[in-house]
């Protein structure tokens, strides 16, 4: 049986998606910036109760050429999740848009020339609904403009580079496939020992960081959903050339809403989540739909509300909110 790809093999959901692959007996050769990151993931994947013995590590970066026709060679399956996703804005916006683009042009590129069946790109909601629209509804017909006035770095970044991803497969795709993977705000349970950018937001909402919420609303999704949804899109044929919205059922949430739901479901443990919001104007609620997913690939995700507890209770687990105040 041929390697399924993975590449982004130390992150938050690229982890949660190996060990999905593995789980469901397909060898898996995952890519990472180091070689340091193996022992990591090796460890998640026996956390995460699959077989290592088949997987494989190999090194390459989304900057440059080396190691991606290494990495893609004799894999029919692609799943490209690296992305930089940002602790804090950068200065520069090209140190997200750059390896963003030009990662996932290589990554395509070298899975056309390598005879790979079909890619699945992790995209993002960012290259969905952040440019404003008359009304608050969102489905894949919806795209992010990446020269909207005050778009931040990762969303232009995300935008731009699921745009590329399209252009490349118009112009000069070859045979290979391409499906998209819109996932709104991450949550959920990590493999991982460490603090990624989504888990951060609720850990800083239980440790008392976040002393008011920030007046947004968003969709959130769980990271093992993400990664069945990922599976689902490679796997239907009459999913070739369609983007996919990754959202749990039911309303955009607030970060007031999201505290709620954890005072009400961990007690103690909420004791410091924020009780009130910014001072501001209320912004639109968007509606999220994933009726596409549903229907075409019988995509079931969780409720918001059972990740978002879960993504509480593991972070207590692992120790994660000892530091605080
Ligand atoms: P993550 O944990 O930060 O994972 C990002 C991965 O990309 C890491 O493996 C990282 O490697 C890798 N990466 C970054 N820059 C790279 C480079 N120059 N070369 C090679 N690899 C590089 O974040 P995540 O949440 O799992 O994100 C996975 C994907 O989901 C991304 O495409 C992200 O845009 C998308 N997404 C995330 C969310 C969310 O809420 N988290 C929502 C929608 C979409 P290192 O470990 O070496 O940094």
């Amino acid at each position: 049986m041929s390697p399924v790809l993975v590449t982004g093999g130390s992150g938050y959901l690229g982890v949660q998606l190996i060990v999905t692959l593995l789980r469901a007996g397909r060898p898996v050769r995952a890519t990472m910036r180091s070689t340091a990151h193996e022992a990591d993931l090796r460890a998640a994947v026996r956390r995460g109760g699959a077989d290592g013995t088949g997987l494989e590590c190999v090194v390459a970066d989304l900057t440059a050429d080396d190691g991606w026709p290494a990495a893609v060679a004799g894999c029919e399956e692609v799943h490209h999740v690296a992305s930089p996703i940002p602790f804090a804005e950068p200065e520069d916006p090209d140190e997200l848009i750059v390896p963003a683009r030009d990662g996932t042009l290589r990554v395509l590129r070298a899975a056309r020339d390598a005879g790979a069946r079909r890619t699945v790109l992790t995209s993002s909601f960012a290259a969905v609904g952040y440019s404003p629209k008359p009304g608050s509804e969102f489905t894949e017909a919806d795209w992010t403009d990446p020269d909207t006035p005050g778009l931040a770095p990762y969303p232009r970044s995300k935008a731009i580079a699921e745009r590329a991803a399209w252009d490349l497969m118009e112009h000069d795709g070859g045979d290979t496939e391409l499906v998209v993977v819109n996932p709104t705000f991450i949550l959920g349970p990590a493999l991982t020992p460490g603090l990624r950018s989504s888990a951060l937001l609720v850990k800083a909402m239980l440790d008392g960081t976040m002393s008011a919420a920030p007046r947004r609303r968003f969709g959130v999704v769980d990271v093992r959903d993400v990664a069945d949804l990922h599976l689902r899109a490679m796997a239907a044929p009459e999913a070739a050339g369609k983007r996919y919205l990754a959202v749990a059922d039911g309303p955009a949430l607030s970060f007031l809403e999201v505290a709620g739901i954890l005072r009400r479901r961990l007690g103690p443990l909420a004791a410091r989540v924020p009780t009130t919001e910014v001072p501001g104007d209320d912004p639109p609620r968007p509606v999220i739909h994933n009726d596409r997913a549903r229907t075409e690939l019988n995509w079931r995700p969780r409720a918001a509300e059972t990740t978002i507890v879960q993504t509480a209770e593991q972070l207590r687990d692992a120790g994660l909110l000892e530091a605080a105040p």
